[in-house]
Parts: structure tokens; sequence; C-alpha cells
């Protein structure tokens, strides 16, 4: 390939907040064939906050549940535990409730990637998860009213989280996190252009549905409850179907994947690590610039060929 048209296709990108490690980089996005998105800060902004909290029942005061949730999240570094950390301290605060002034870091904190975390707080069990994280702790299961009320939260594409204190649920949270303005235009853009396009998460089944939904993706081609090695092994699948695949993530979860991927591209506030494994970093966090760094590679490899 033309050396001096992968320099001025690297500068062409880099004023376009297209950052590209290499001329490698820019053959294999000319070929990429299928795109494989993560849904939290790459399709949504990742910036959840709270958007219901039902108590369930009157054994433990409302406030005195707000700050038991509130010490048990705040030693978690998970993005939704930082939503739920935000919305205790607020509550509390307009309750001007004495716990407010209570609030400290249980020593025995215990997260569980992927399902959630649990503490001692002041002689009580505090569990804060998702329903396979209270199954394995052996926490009896929602009712159907507060199941239905779980189900309408996933529908809308929020995550519904679950509290229990001492072996028993307690509360409801349903969390949300806006899509980027341009998510559905370059998933619309993208499949136009002929680019097979999917959505892996972590998030429940449900949850990744009402997403998919919004941004125009159809169900088959989404991934949820995938761990950072599902992620891999989608990406890996692919390949063998002959596809060539980039993967456009944020996080250390997405790492092993965009390292797998044909093209790894970390967008945006991603985290050093994810950055590290890319081939590509998009500065601007718009979901948008995978579709210019796509054609502009496109624009290039085609005239040197
Ligand atoms: P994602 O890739 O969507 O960030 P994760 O694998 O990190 O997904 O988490 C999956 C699910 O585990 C979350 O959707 C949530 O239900 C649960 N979870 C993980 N950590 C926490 C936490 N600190 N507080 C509450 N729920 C959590
Ligand atoms: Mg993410």
């Amino acid at each position: 390939a033309a050396p001096t048209a992968i320099m001025t296709g690297t500068g062409v990108g880099a004023q376009n907040g297209v950052l590209i490690k290499g001329g490698e980089a820019l053959e294999s996005a000319a070929n990429v064939d299928t795109i494989i998105f993560d849904k939290t800060g790459t399709l949504t902004m990742g910036k959840p906050a709270v958007e219901e909290f039902v108590h369930l029942d009157d054994k433990v005061a409302n406030d005195e549940l707000l700050w038991m949730v509130l010490c048990a999240e705040r030693s978690s570094e998970h993005p939704l535990a930082v939503a739920v950390v935000k919305y205790c301290e607020a509550r509390l605060s307009e309750l001007e409730s004495d716990f407010a002034s209570k609030v400290f870091s249980p020593p025995e904190f215990q997260a569980v990637t992927g399902k959630g975390v649990s503490c001692n707080v002041n002689g009580r069990t505090v569990a804060i998860g998702n329903r396979p994280f209270m199954k394995l702790l052996k926490i009896p299961p929602a009712d159907n009213e507060v199941e239905r009320r779980m189900l309408a939260m996933e529908d809308t594409g929020a995550t519904a989280i679950l509290v229990a204190v001492d072996g028993e649920l307690a509360a409801v949270c349903g969390i949300s996190d806006e899509l980027k303005d341009d998510s559905p235009d370059t998933i619309s853009r993208l499949r136009g252009s002929g680019v097979e396009c999917w959505m892996v998460t972590g998030d429940n089944a449900r949850t990744a549905r009402a997403i998919a939904r919004r941004v125009g993706l159809d169900e088959r081609y989404v991934v949820s409850e995938a761990l950072p090695a599902t992620k891999v092994l989608k990406v890996e699948s692919l390949q063998k179907d002959g596809k060539v695949v980039a993967m456009v993530g944020d996080g250390i979860n997405d790492s092993p994947a965009l390292v797998q991927a044909n093209l790894g591209v970390a967008i945006g506030a991603g985290t050093d690590i994810a950055i590290e494994a890319a081939d590509m970093v998009l500065v601007r966090n718009c979901v948008s610039d995978v579709a210019v760094a796509l054609d502009l590679s496109k624009a290039i490899f085609s005239r040197i060929k």
C-alpha cells in the first residue's frame, strides 16, 4: 500500500478525532463487513441514573434502607453503583435524615462480577444486584407484582436491580441510561451500506432487547448477559463464518474482544485498558465516527488498489 496515502489518511482521521494506530489498522478498517457494538457507554451514554426506587415493605424505615444501600454501593466502581449512590445521597438529604451523617464503607464488602454486591451494614446483610445474584444467595424470588414491575422497567430499556436485607427482598430499583443521539442513525447508515451490525452486553436479555429495538437492531443480532469471554467468543464465531469483524467498546470488559477483532475500536472516554487494546480510537465519543472511519479507510484503499 502506498505509504503517502496511508499517511494522508491517518492525518485526515486525526483531524476528525479518529486516531489510527498504523497502516495495518487502516487496511483492516477498509475490509470490515461486520461490527459488534458494546451497549453501555458505547451505544448509550454510559451515565445511568435511578428512575425508580420502590421500597417493598416496612420492615426497615425508608431512610435507613437508603442508607444501607448507599453504604453497600459506595465501595463499588460499577456505573450502576455510582447512579445508586448519587440517588441515595440526594434522597437522604431531601428527607433531612440523620442517616446522611452516618455513611461509612463496610469492611466486609464483596463484589461479584456481572451480578452485584453484598456486605454487612451494622449487623445486617445487604445484597444488591440482579436476579441471578439473588438466586445465588438463595433469596426467595420476587412475587408476581414485583416481577411485573421489573419487567416493565426492563421493557423501557432500564436495568432493574433488587435489594435484599437479611435474606429478604426489600426494594427494587430501575436504572436507565440514555441512548447516544447518533446511535440509531449510525446503525441504520451502516446497515444501509451492507455492514452487519451486532450488539453485545452484560445486561439482561429484556433490557438488551428494548435498547436494540430503539437503535434499530433485530433481536437476532443481540447477545445479552455476556461476560468479557463471551464477547471474545462472539467475535471468533463471526470470524469463523468468514466475516471481517470490528468490535467497538469503551470498557475493560470489552478489551479482550477488541484484541480478538480484526479491528478494535475504543470509543470516547473509554478506559485506558480499552484504548491500549484498540487499533483505532474515536476521541469524540460519537458513534457516527465509526462510519466516518470506515468510509475514510475505504476511500484510501480503493484509491491505491
Ligand atoms: P455491563 O457490561 O452491562 O456493565 P456487568 O457485567 O458489569 O454488565 O453487570 C451485569 C449486571 O450485574 C448489571 O446489569 C447488574 O444487574 C448487576 N450488577 C453488577 N454490579 C452491580 C452493582 N454494583 N450493583 C448492582 N448491580 C450490579
Ligand atoms: Mg461499555
